[in-house]
């Protein structure tokens, strides 16, 4: 079974102490997948549009999901992961923008003008209702999504998230390999490139204070 397969690339010469399942859903928006872990059991579950992607490319993707939840120390990237990544960016390029909004696309204006140098390719932006997350970036849809409770914020403040969640799209796979969805070292240097990061920060956790879960 290609789990197997990817496992035994990534862990040269180890067998496998698991026991993978793998089932497709078109339940899944784009690209996404997920995985979970059980004791020993691990289930993969991809979105249906992975059924027709080269197998080579569907192995790096569960090598790096597999990455995630075993964190294991020392893990090497595979150059199924590298070809992973690369169809992923290329993904990010032609995956429909249907959504667009005028406030955050001009908060995605000023940031990508900013701090990215117009470099970062304008994802789709949406509001969600004001669940507990205030926002997020989603990677199988190129969707950055923000939380209505920002609409009342300061520009400032929307500003900042908007930053954080480009640097998701723009760090995404920049970081070699291992677990580039994380807030690495890296990231939260970037991030404070913010010029108000620090008040945005504190505007942040008085929110999250309460009951408002942190963006991701
Ligand atoms: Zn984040």
């Amino acid at each position: 079974m290609i789990i197997d397969e990817a496992y035994e690339l990534l862990f040269p010469g180890k067998t496998s102490p698991y026991t993978f399942t793998l089932d497709y859903s078109a339940r899944f928006k784009g690209y996404n997948a997920n995985v979970r872990k059980r004791g020993r059991d691990i289930s993969f579950h991809l979105s249906s549009k992975w059924k027709t992607v080269s197998k080579e490319i569907v192995i790096g993707l569960i090598q790096d999901l597999l990455i995630r939840i075993l964190h294991e120390r020392g893990i090497k990237s595979t150059m199924n992961i590298e070809m992973y990544h690369v169809f992923m960016q290329k993904i990010a390029m032609v995956i429909d923008k249907t959504q667009d909004d005028e406030v955050l696309a001009l908060s995605y204006d000023r940031v990508n003008e900013q701090y990215f140098g117009g470099l970062v390719e304008k994802p789709n932006l949406q509001w969600h209702k004001a669940s507990r997350r205030l926002g997020s970036y989603d990677y199988g849809t190129d969707t950055i999504s923000m939380s209505d409770a920002l609409r009342g914020a300061p520009e400032r403040v929307l500003d900042y998230v908007m930053h954080h969640e480009l640097l998701h799209k723009y760090l995404k796979y920049s970081a070699k390999g291992v677990r580039p969805h994380h807030h690495t070292k890296k990231f939260k240097e970037m991030e404070k490139r913010f010029y108000d990061w620090e008040g945005c920060e504190q505007y942040l956790s008085r929110m999250t204070r309460k009951g408002w879960f942190f963006f991701e």
